[in-house]
């Protein structure tokens, strides 16, 4: 134990002074995390220090988000060919960087990294990563050998150090494979884990279900997918009339849209696992994320990057109990090839007081994202976010997840539901939205799935399906 406590001390130094880490080191405590659980069963004392770091200490928090903010800006003015335009046309000194003025920087947007990505280049790029595309143009973004190991490392000691992921766990992953680094990401820490993964993709979800049933090598423990995915996931498992005895999961990870409690519960129920995570990331801001606590709030991690809410209709900051979009910094030495300072996600999120009583309580929270802010709906009676949609949506009475839909603001301010589905009527819409005070119009059509996918296209439509049907007579070799 005393060498893990010197490897941990150099580890909190790197993240102090900023050093570029030796992902080497960080894997070698993970050995020596595993070696720990194998001894002890538990990872001892001390875990949160380790984990949430010294900047969970809010009195130190600021003088280390100084540094590490002036650490990062001094890199990116030097190697940067766009911050350093940024920078001087804002007439900010990178080296004397403050919270404060580094808002006179103009937050970086979706169009900057599609228009000037050659000039945000930074490190030698390795892989190549892609957004996946559902709101717009797709942007690519490029790691870095040291970004790509460093990652996994990093994530696995935290998830084993929270008994996210323990040993003897599998995960099926059932996300797009156009989320290159999210993909890497999750083989990466596995590996490290030593424990498997069963790569299965966006398959059509009865092929995902055999797959959770399969027992012919290990059977998997830990899913993650996209929650329209696992809306699919649950309703083909109902079909079949399979339940929590026929699964060995225990843990669910369904982030990158609006996940609702109502699906989420019905994916215990289903599943047998007793929580669903929907954490935070985006790929732009890796590894910066964050988590949900059981209190509903976003807890941002506070160590790799620096977060700021913007008001909607300006470059203020918003204040508490205000919408704004989430504004991201990663921090040097965690983003390294092409790094972003104020990341303007346009994922939107309300303001939270201080004093949050939770099991995060130490880091700052804002809400669980209410959706993009393109898709706010402005109606007679105020904003209506993704979320109140979806939330209203998915508790209606014998609906299949995910509940396609198109909410529109009418000549009269009211705002107007779409929804096809088969089941719930037009006044089980309109009162599922009364229960939450909102005024609409609802109406219900029939779709067969080509049109609905048409109709309201969401993540779990980036299907693969390659060799999907069994051959035919005239295929059998
Ligand atoms: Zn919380």
């Amino acid at each position: 134990m005393l060498e893990t406590g010197i490897r941990q001390i150099r580890v909190a130094m790197a993240m102090v002074f900023g050093r570029r880490m030796n992902p080497r080191l960080v894997e070698r405590l993970v050995d020596d995390a595993l070696a720990t659980l194998h001894e002890f069963g538990s990872p001892g004392d001390d875990v949160d220090q380790l984990v949430d770091g010294p900047f969970n200490d809010p009195n130190e928090r600021r003088d280390l988000q100084t540094r590490a903010l002036r650490r990062t800006a001094r890199r990116l003015a030097d190697k940067s060919v766009f911050y350093r335009e940024r920078f001087e046309a804002a007439g900010v000194d990178p080296a004397g960087l403050t919270l404060e003025s580094l808002r006179s920087v103009p937050v970086t947007v979706k169009d900057d990294i599609v228009a000037r990505s050659a000039d945000m280049m930074c490190g030698a790029p390795y892989i190549s990563t892609q957004t996946t595309g559902t709101t717009g143009t797709p942007t690519r973004v490029w790691l870095s050998r040291y970004e790509i190991e460093l990652w996994p490392a990093l994530i696995a000691l935290a998830m084993l150090l929270r008994a996210e992921i323990r040993p003897g766990d599998c995960m099926q992953i059932n996300i797009s494979s156009r989320a290159t680094a999210a993909i890497q990401e999750d083989l990466g820490l596995f590996r490290l884990a030593n424990a498997p993964a069963r790569v299965v993709g966006q398959v059509p979800p009865d092929e995902s279900i055999d797959q959770l049933l399969d027992r012919t090598g290990p059977a998997p423990t830990i899913l993650t997918a996209y929650p329209s995915y696992l809306g699919q996931l649950v309703s083909a498992a109902r079909r079949r009339g399979l339940g929590p005895d026929d699964f060995e999961l225990r843990t669910i990870f369904s982030g990158g849209e609006v996940l609702s409690p109502h699906l989420a519960e019905a994916a215990c129920d289903t599943f047998g696992v007793r929580r669903v995570h929907d954490p935070y990331g985006v790929t732009e801001l890796l590894p910066v994320g964050g988590r949900t606590c059981l209190g509903g709030h976003l807890h941002l991690d506070l160590n790799m990057g620096y977060t700021e809410v913007k008001r909607l209709d300006s470059d203020e900051p918003a204040d508490v109990g205000e919408l704004g979009t989430l504004v991201v910094t990663p921090f040097y030495p965690y983003r390294e090839c092409m790094p972003v300072l104020r990341y303007d996600t346009r994922d939107v999120v309300r303001v939270l007081p201080d004093g949050l009583d939770c099991e995060l309580a130490g880091v700052p929270a804002v809400s669980k994202i209410l959706g993009k802010e393109s898709r706010l709906l402005r109606t007679r009676d105020g904003i209506v976010t993704q979320r109140d949609v979806i939330e209203a949506l998915d508790g209606l009475p014998g609906v299949e997840w995910p509940v396609r839909h198109r909410a529109t603001v009418a000549g009269d301010g009211r705002l107007h539901l779409t929804v096809a589905a088969r089941g719930p009527s037009p006044s089980d819409v309109v009162k599922a939205f009364a229960d939450r005070d909102l005024d609409v119009t609802a109406e219900i059509i029939e779709l067969d799935e080509d049109e609905a996918r048409l109709f309201h296209t969401l993540r779990c439509d980036l299907r693969e399906e390659t060799f999907t049907r069994a051959p035919g007579p005239k295929e059998t070799p």
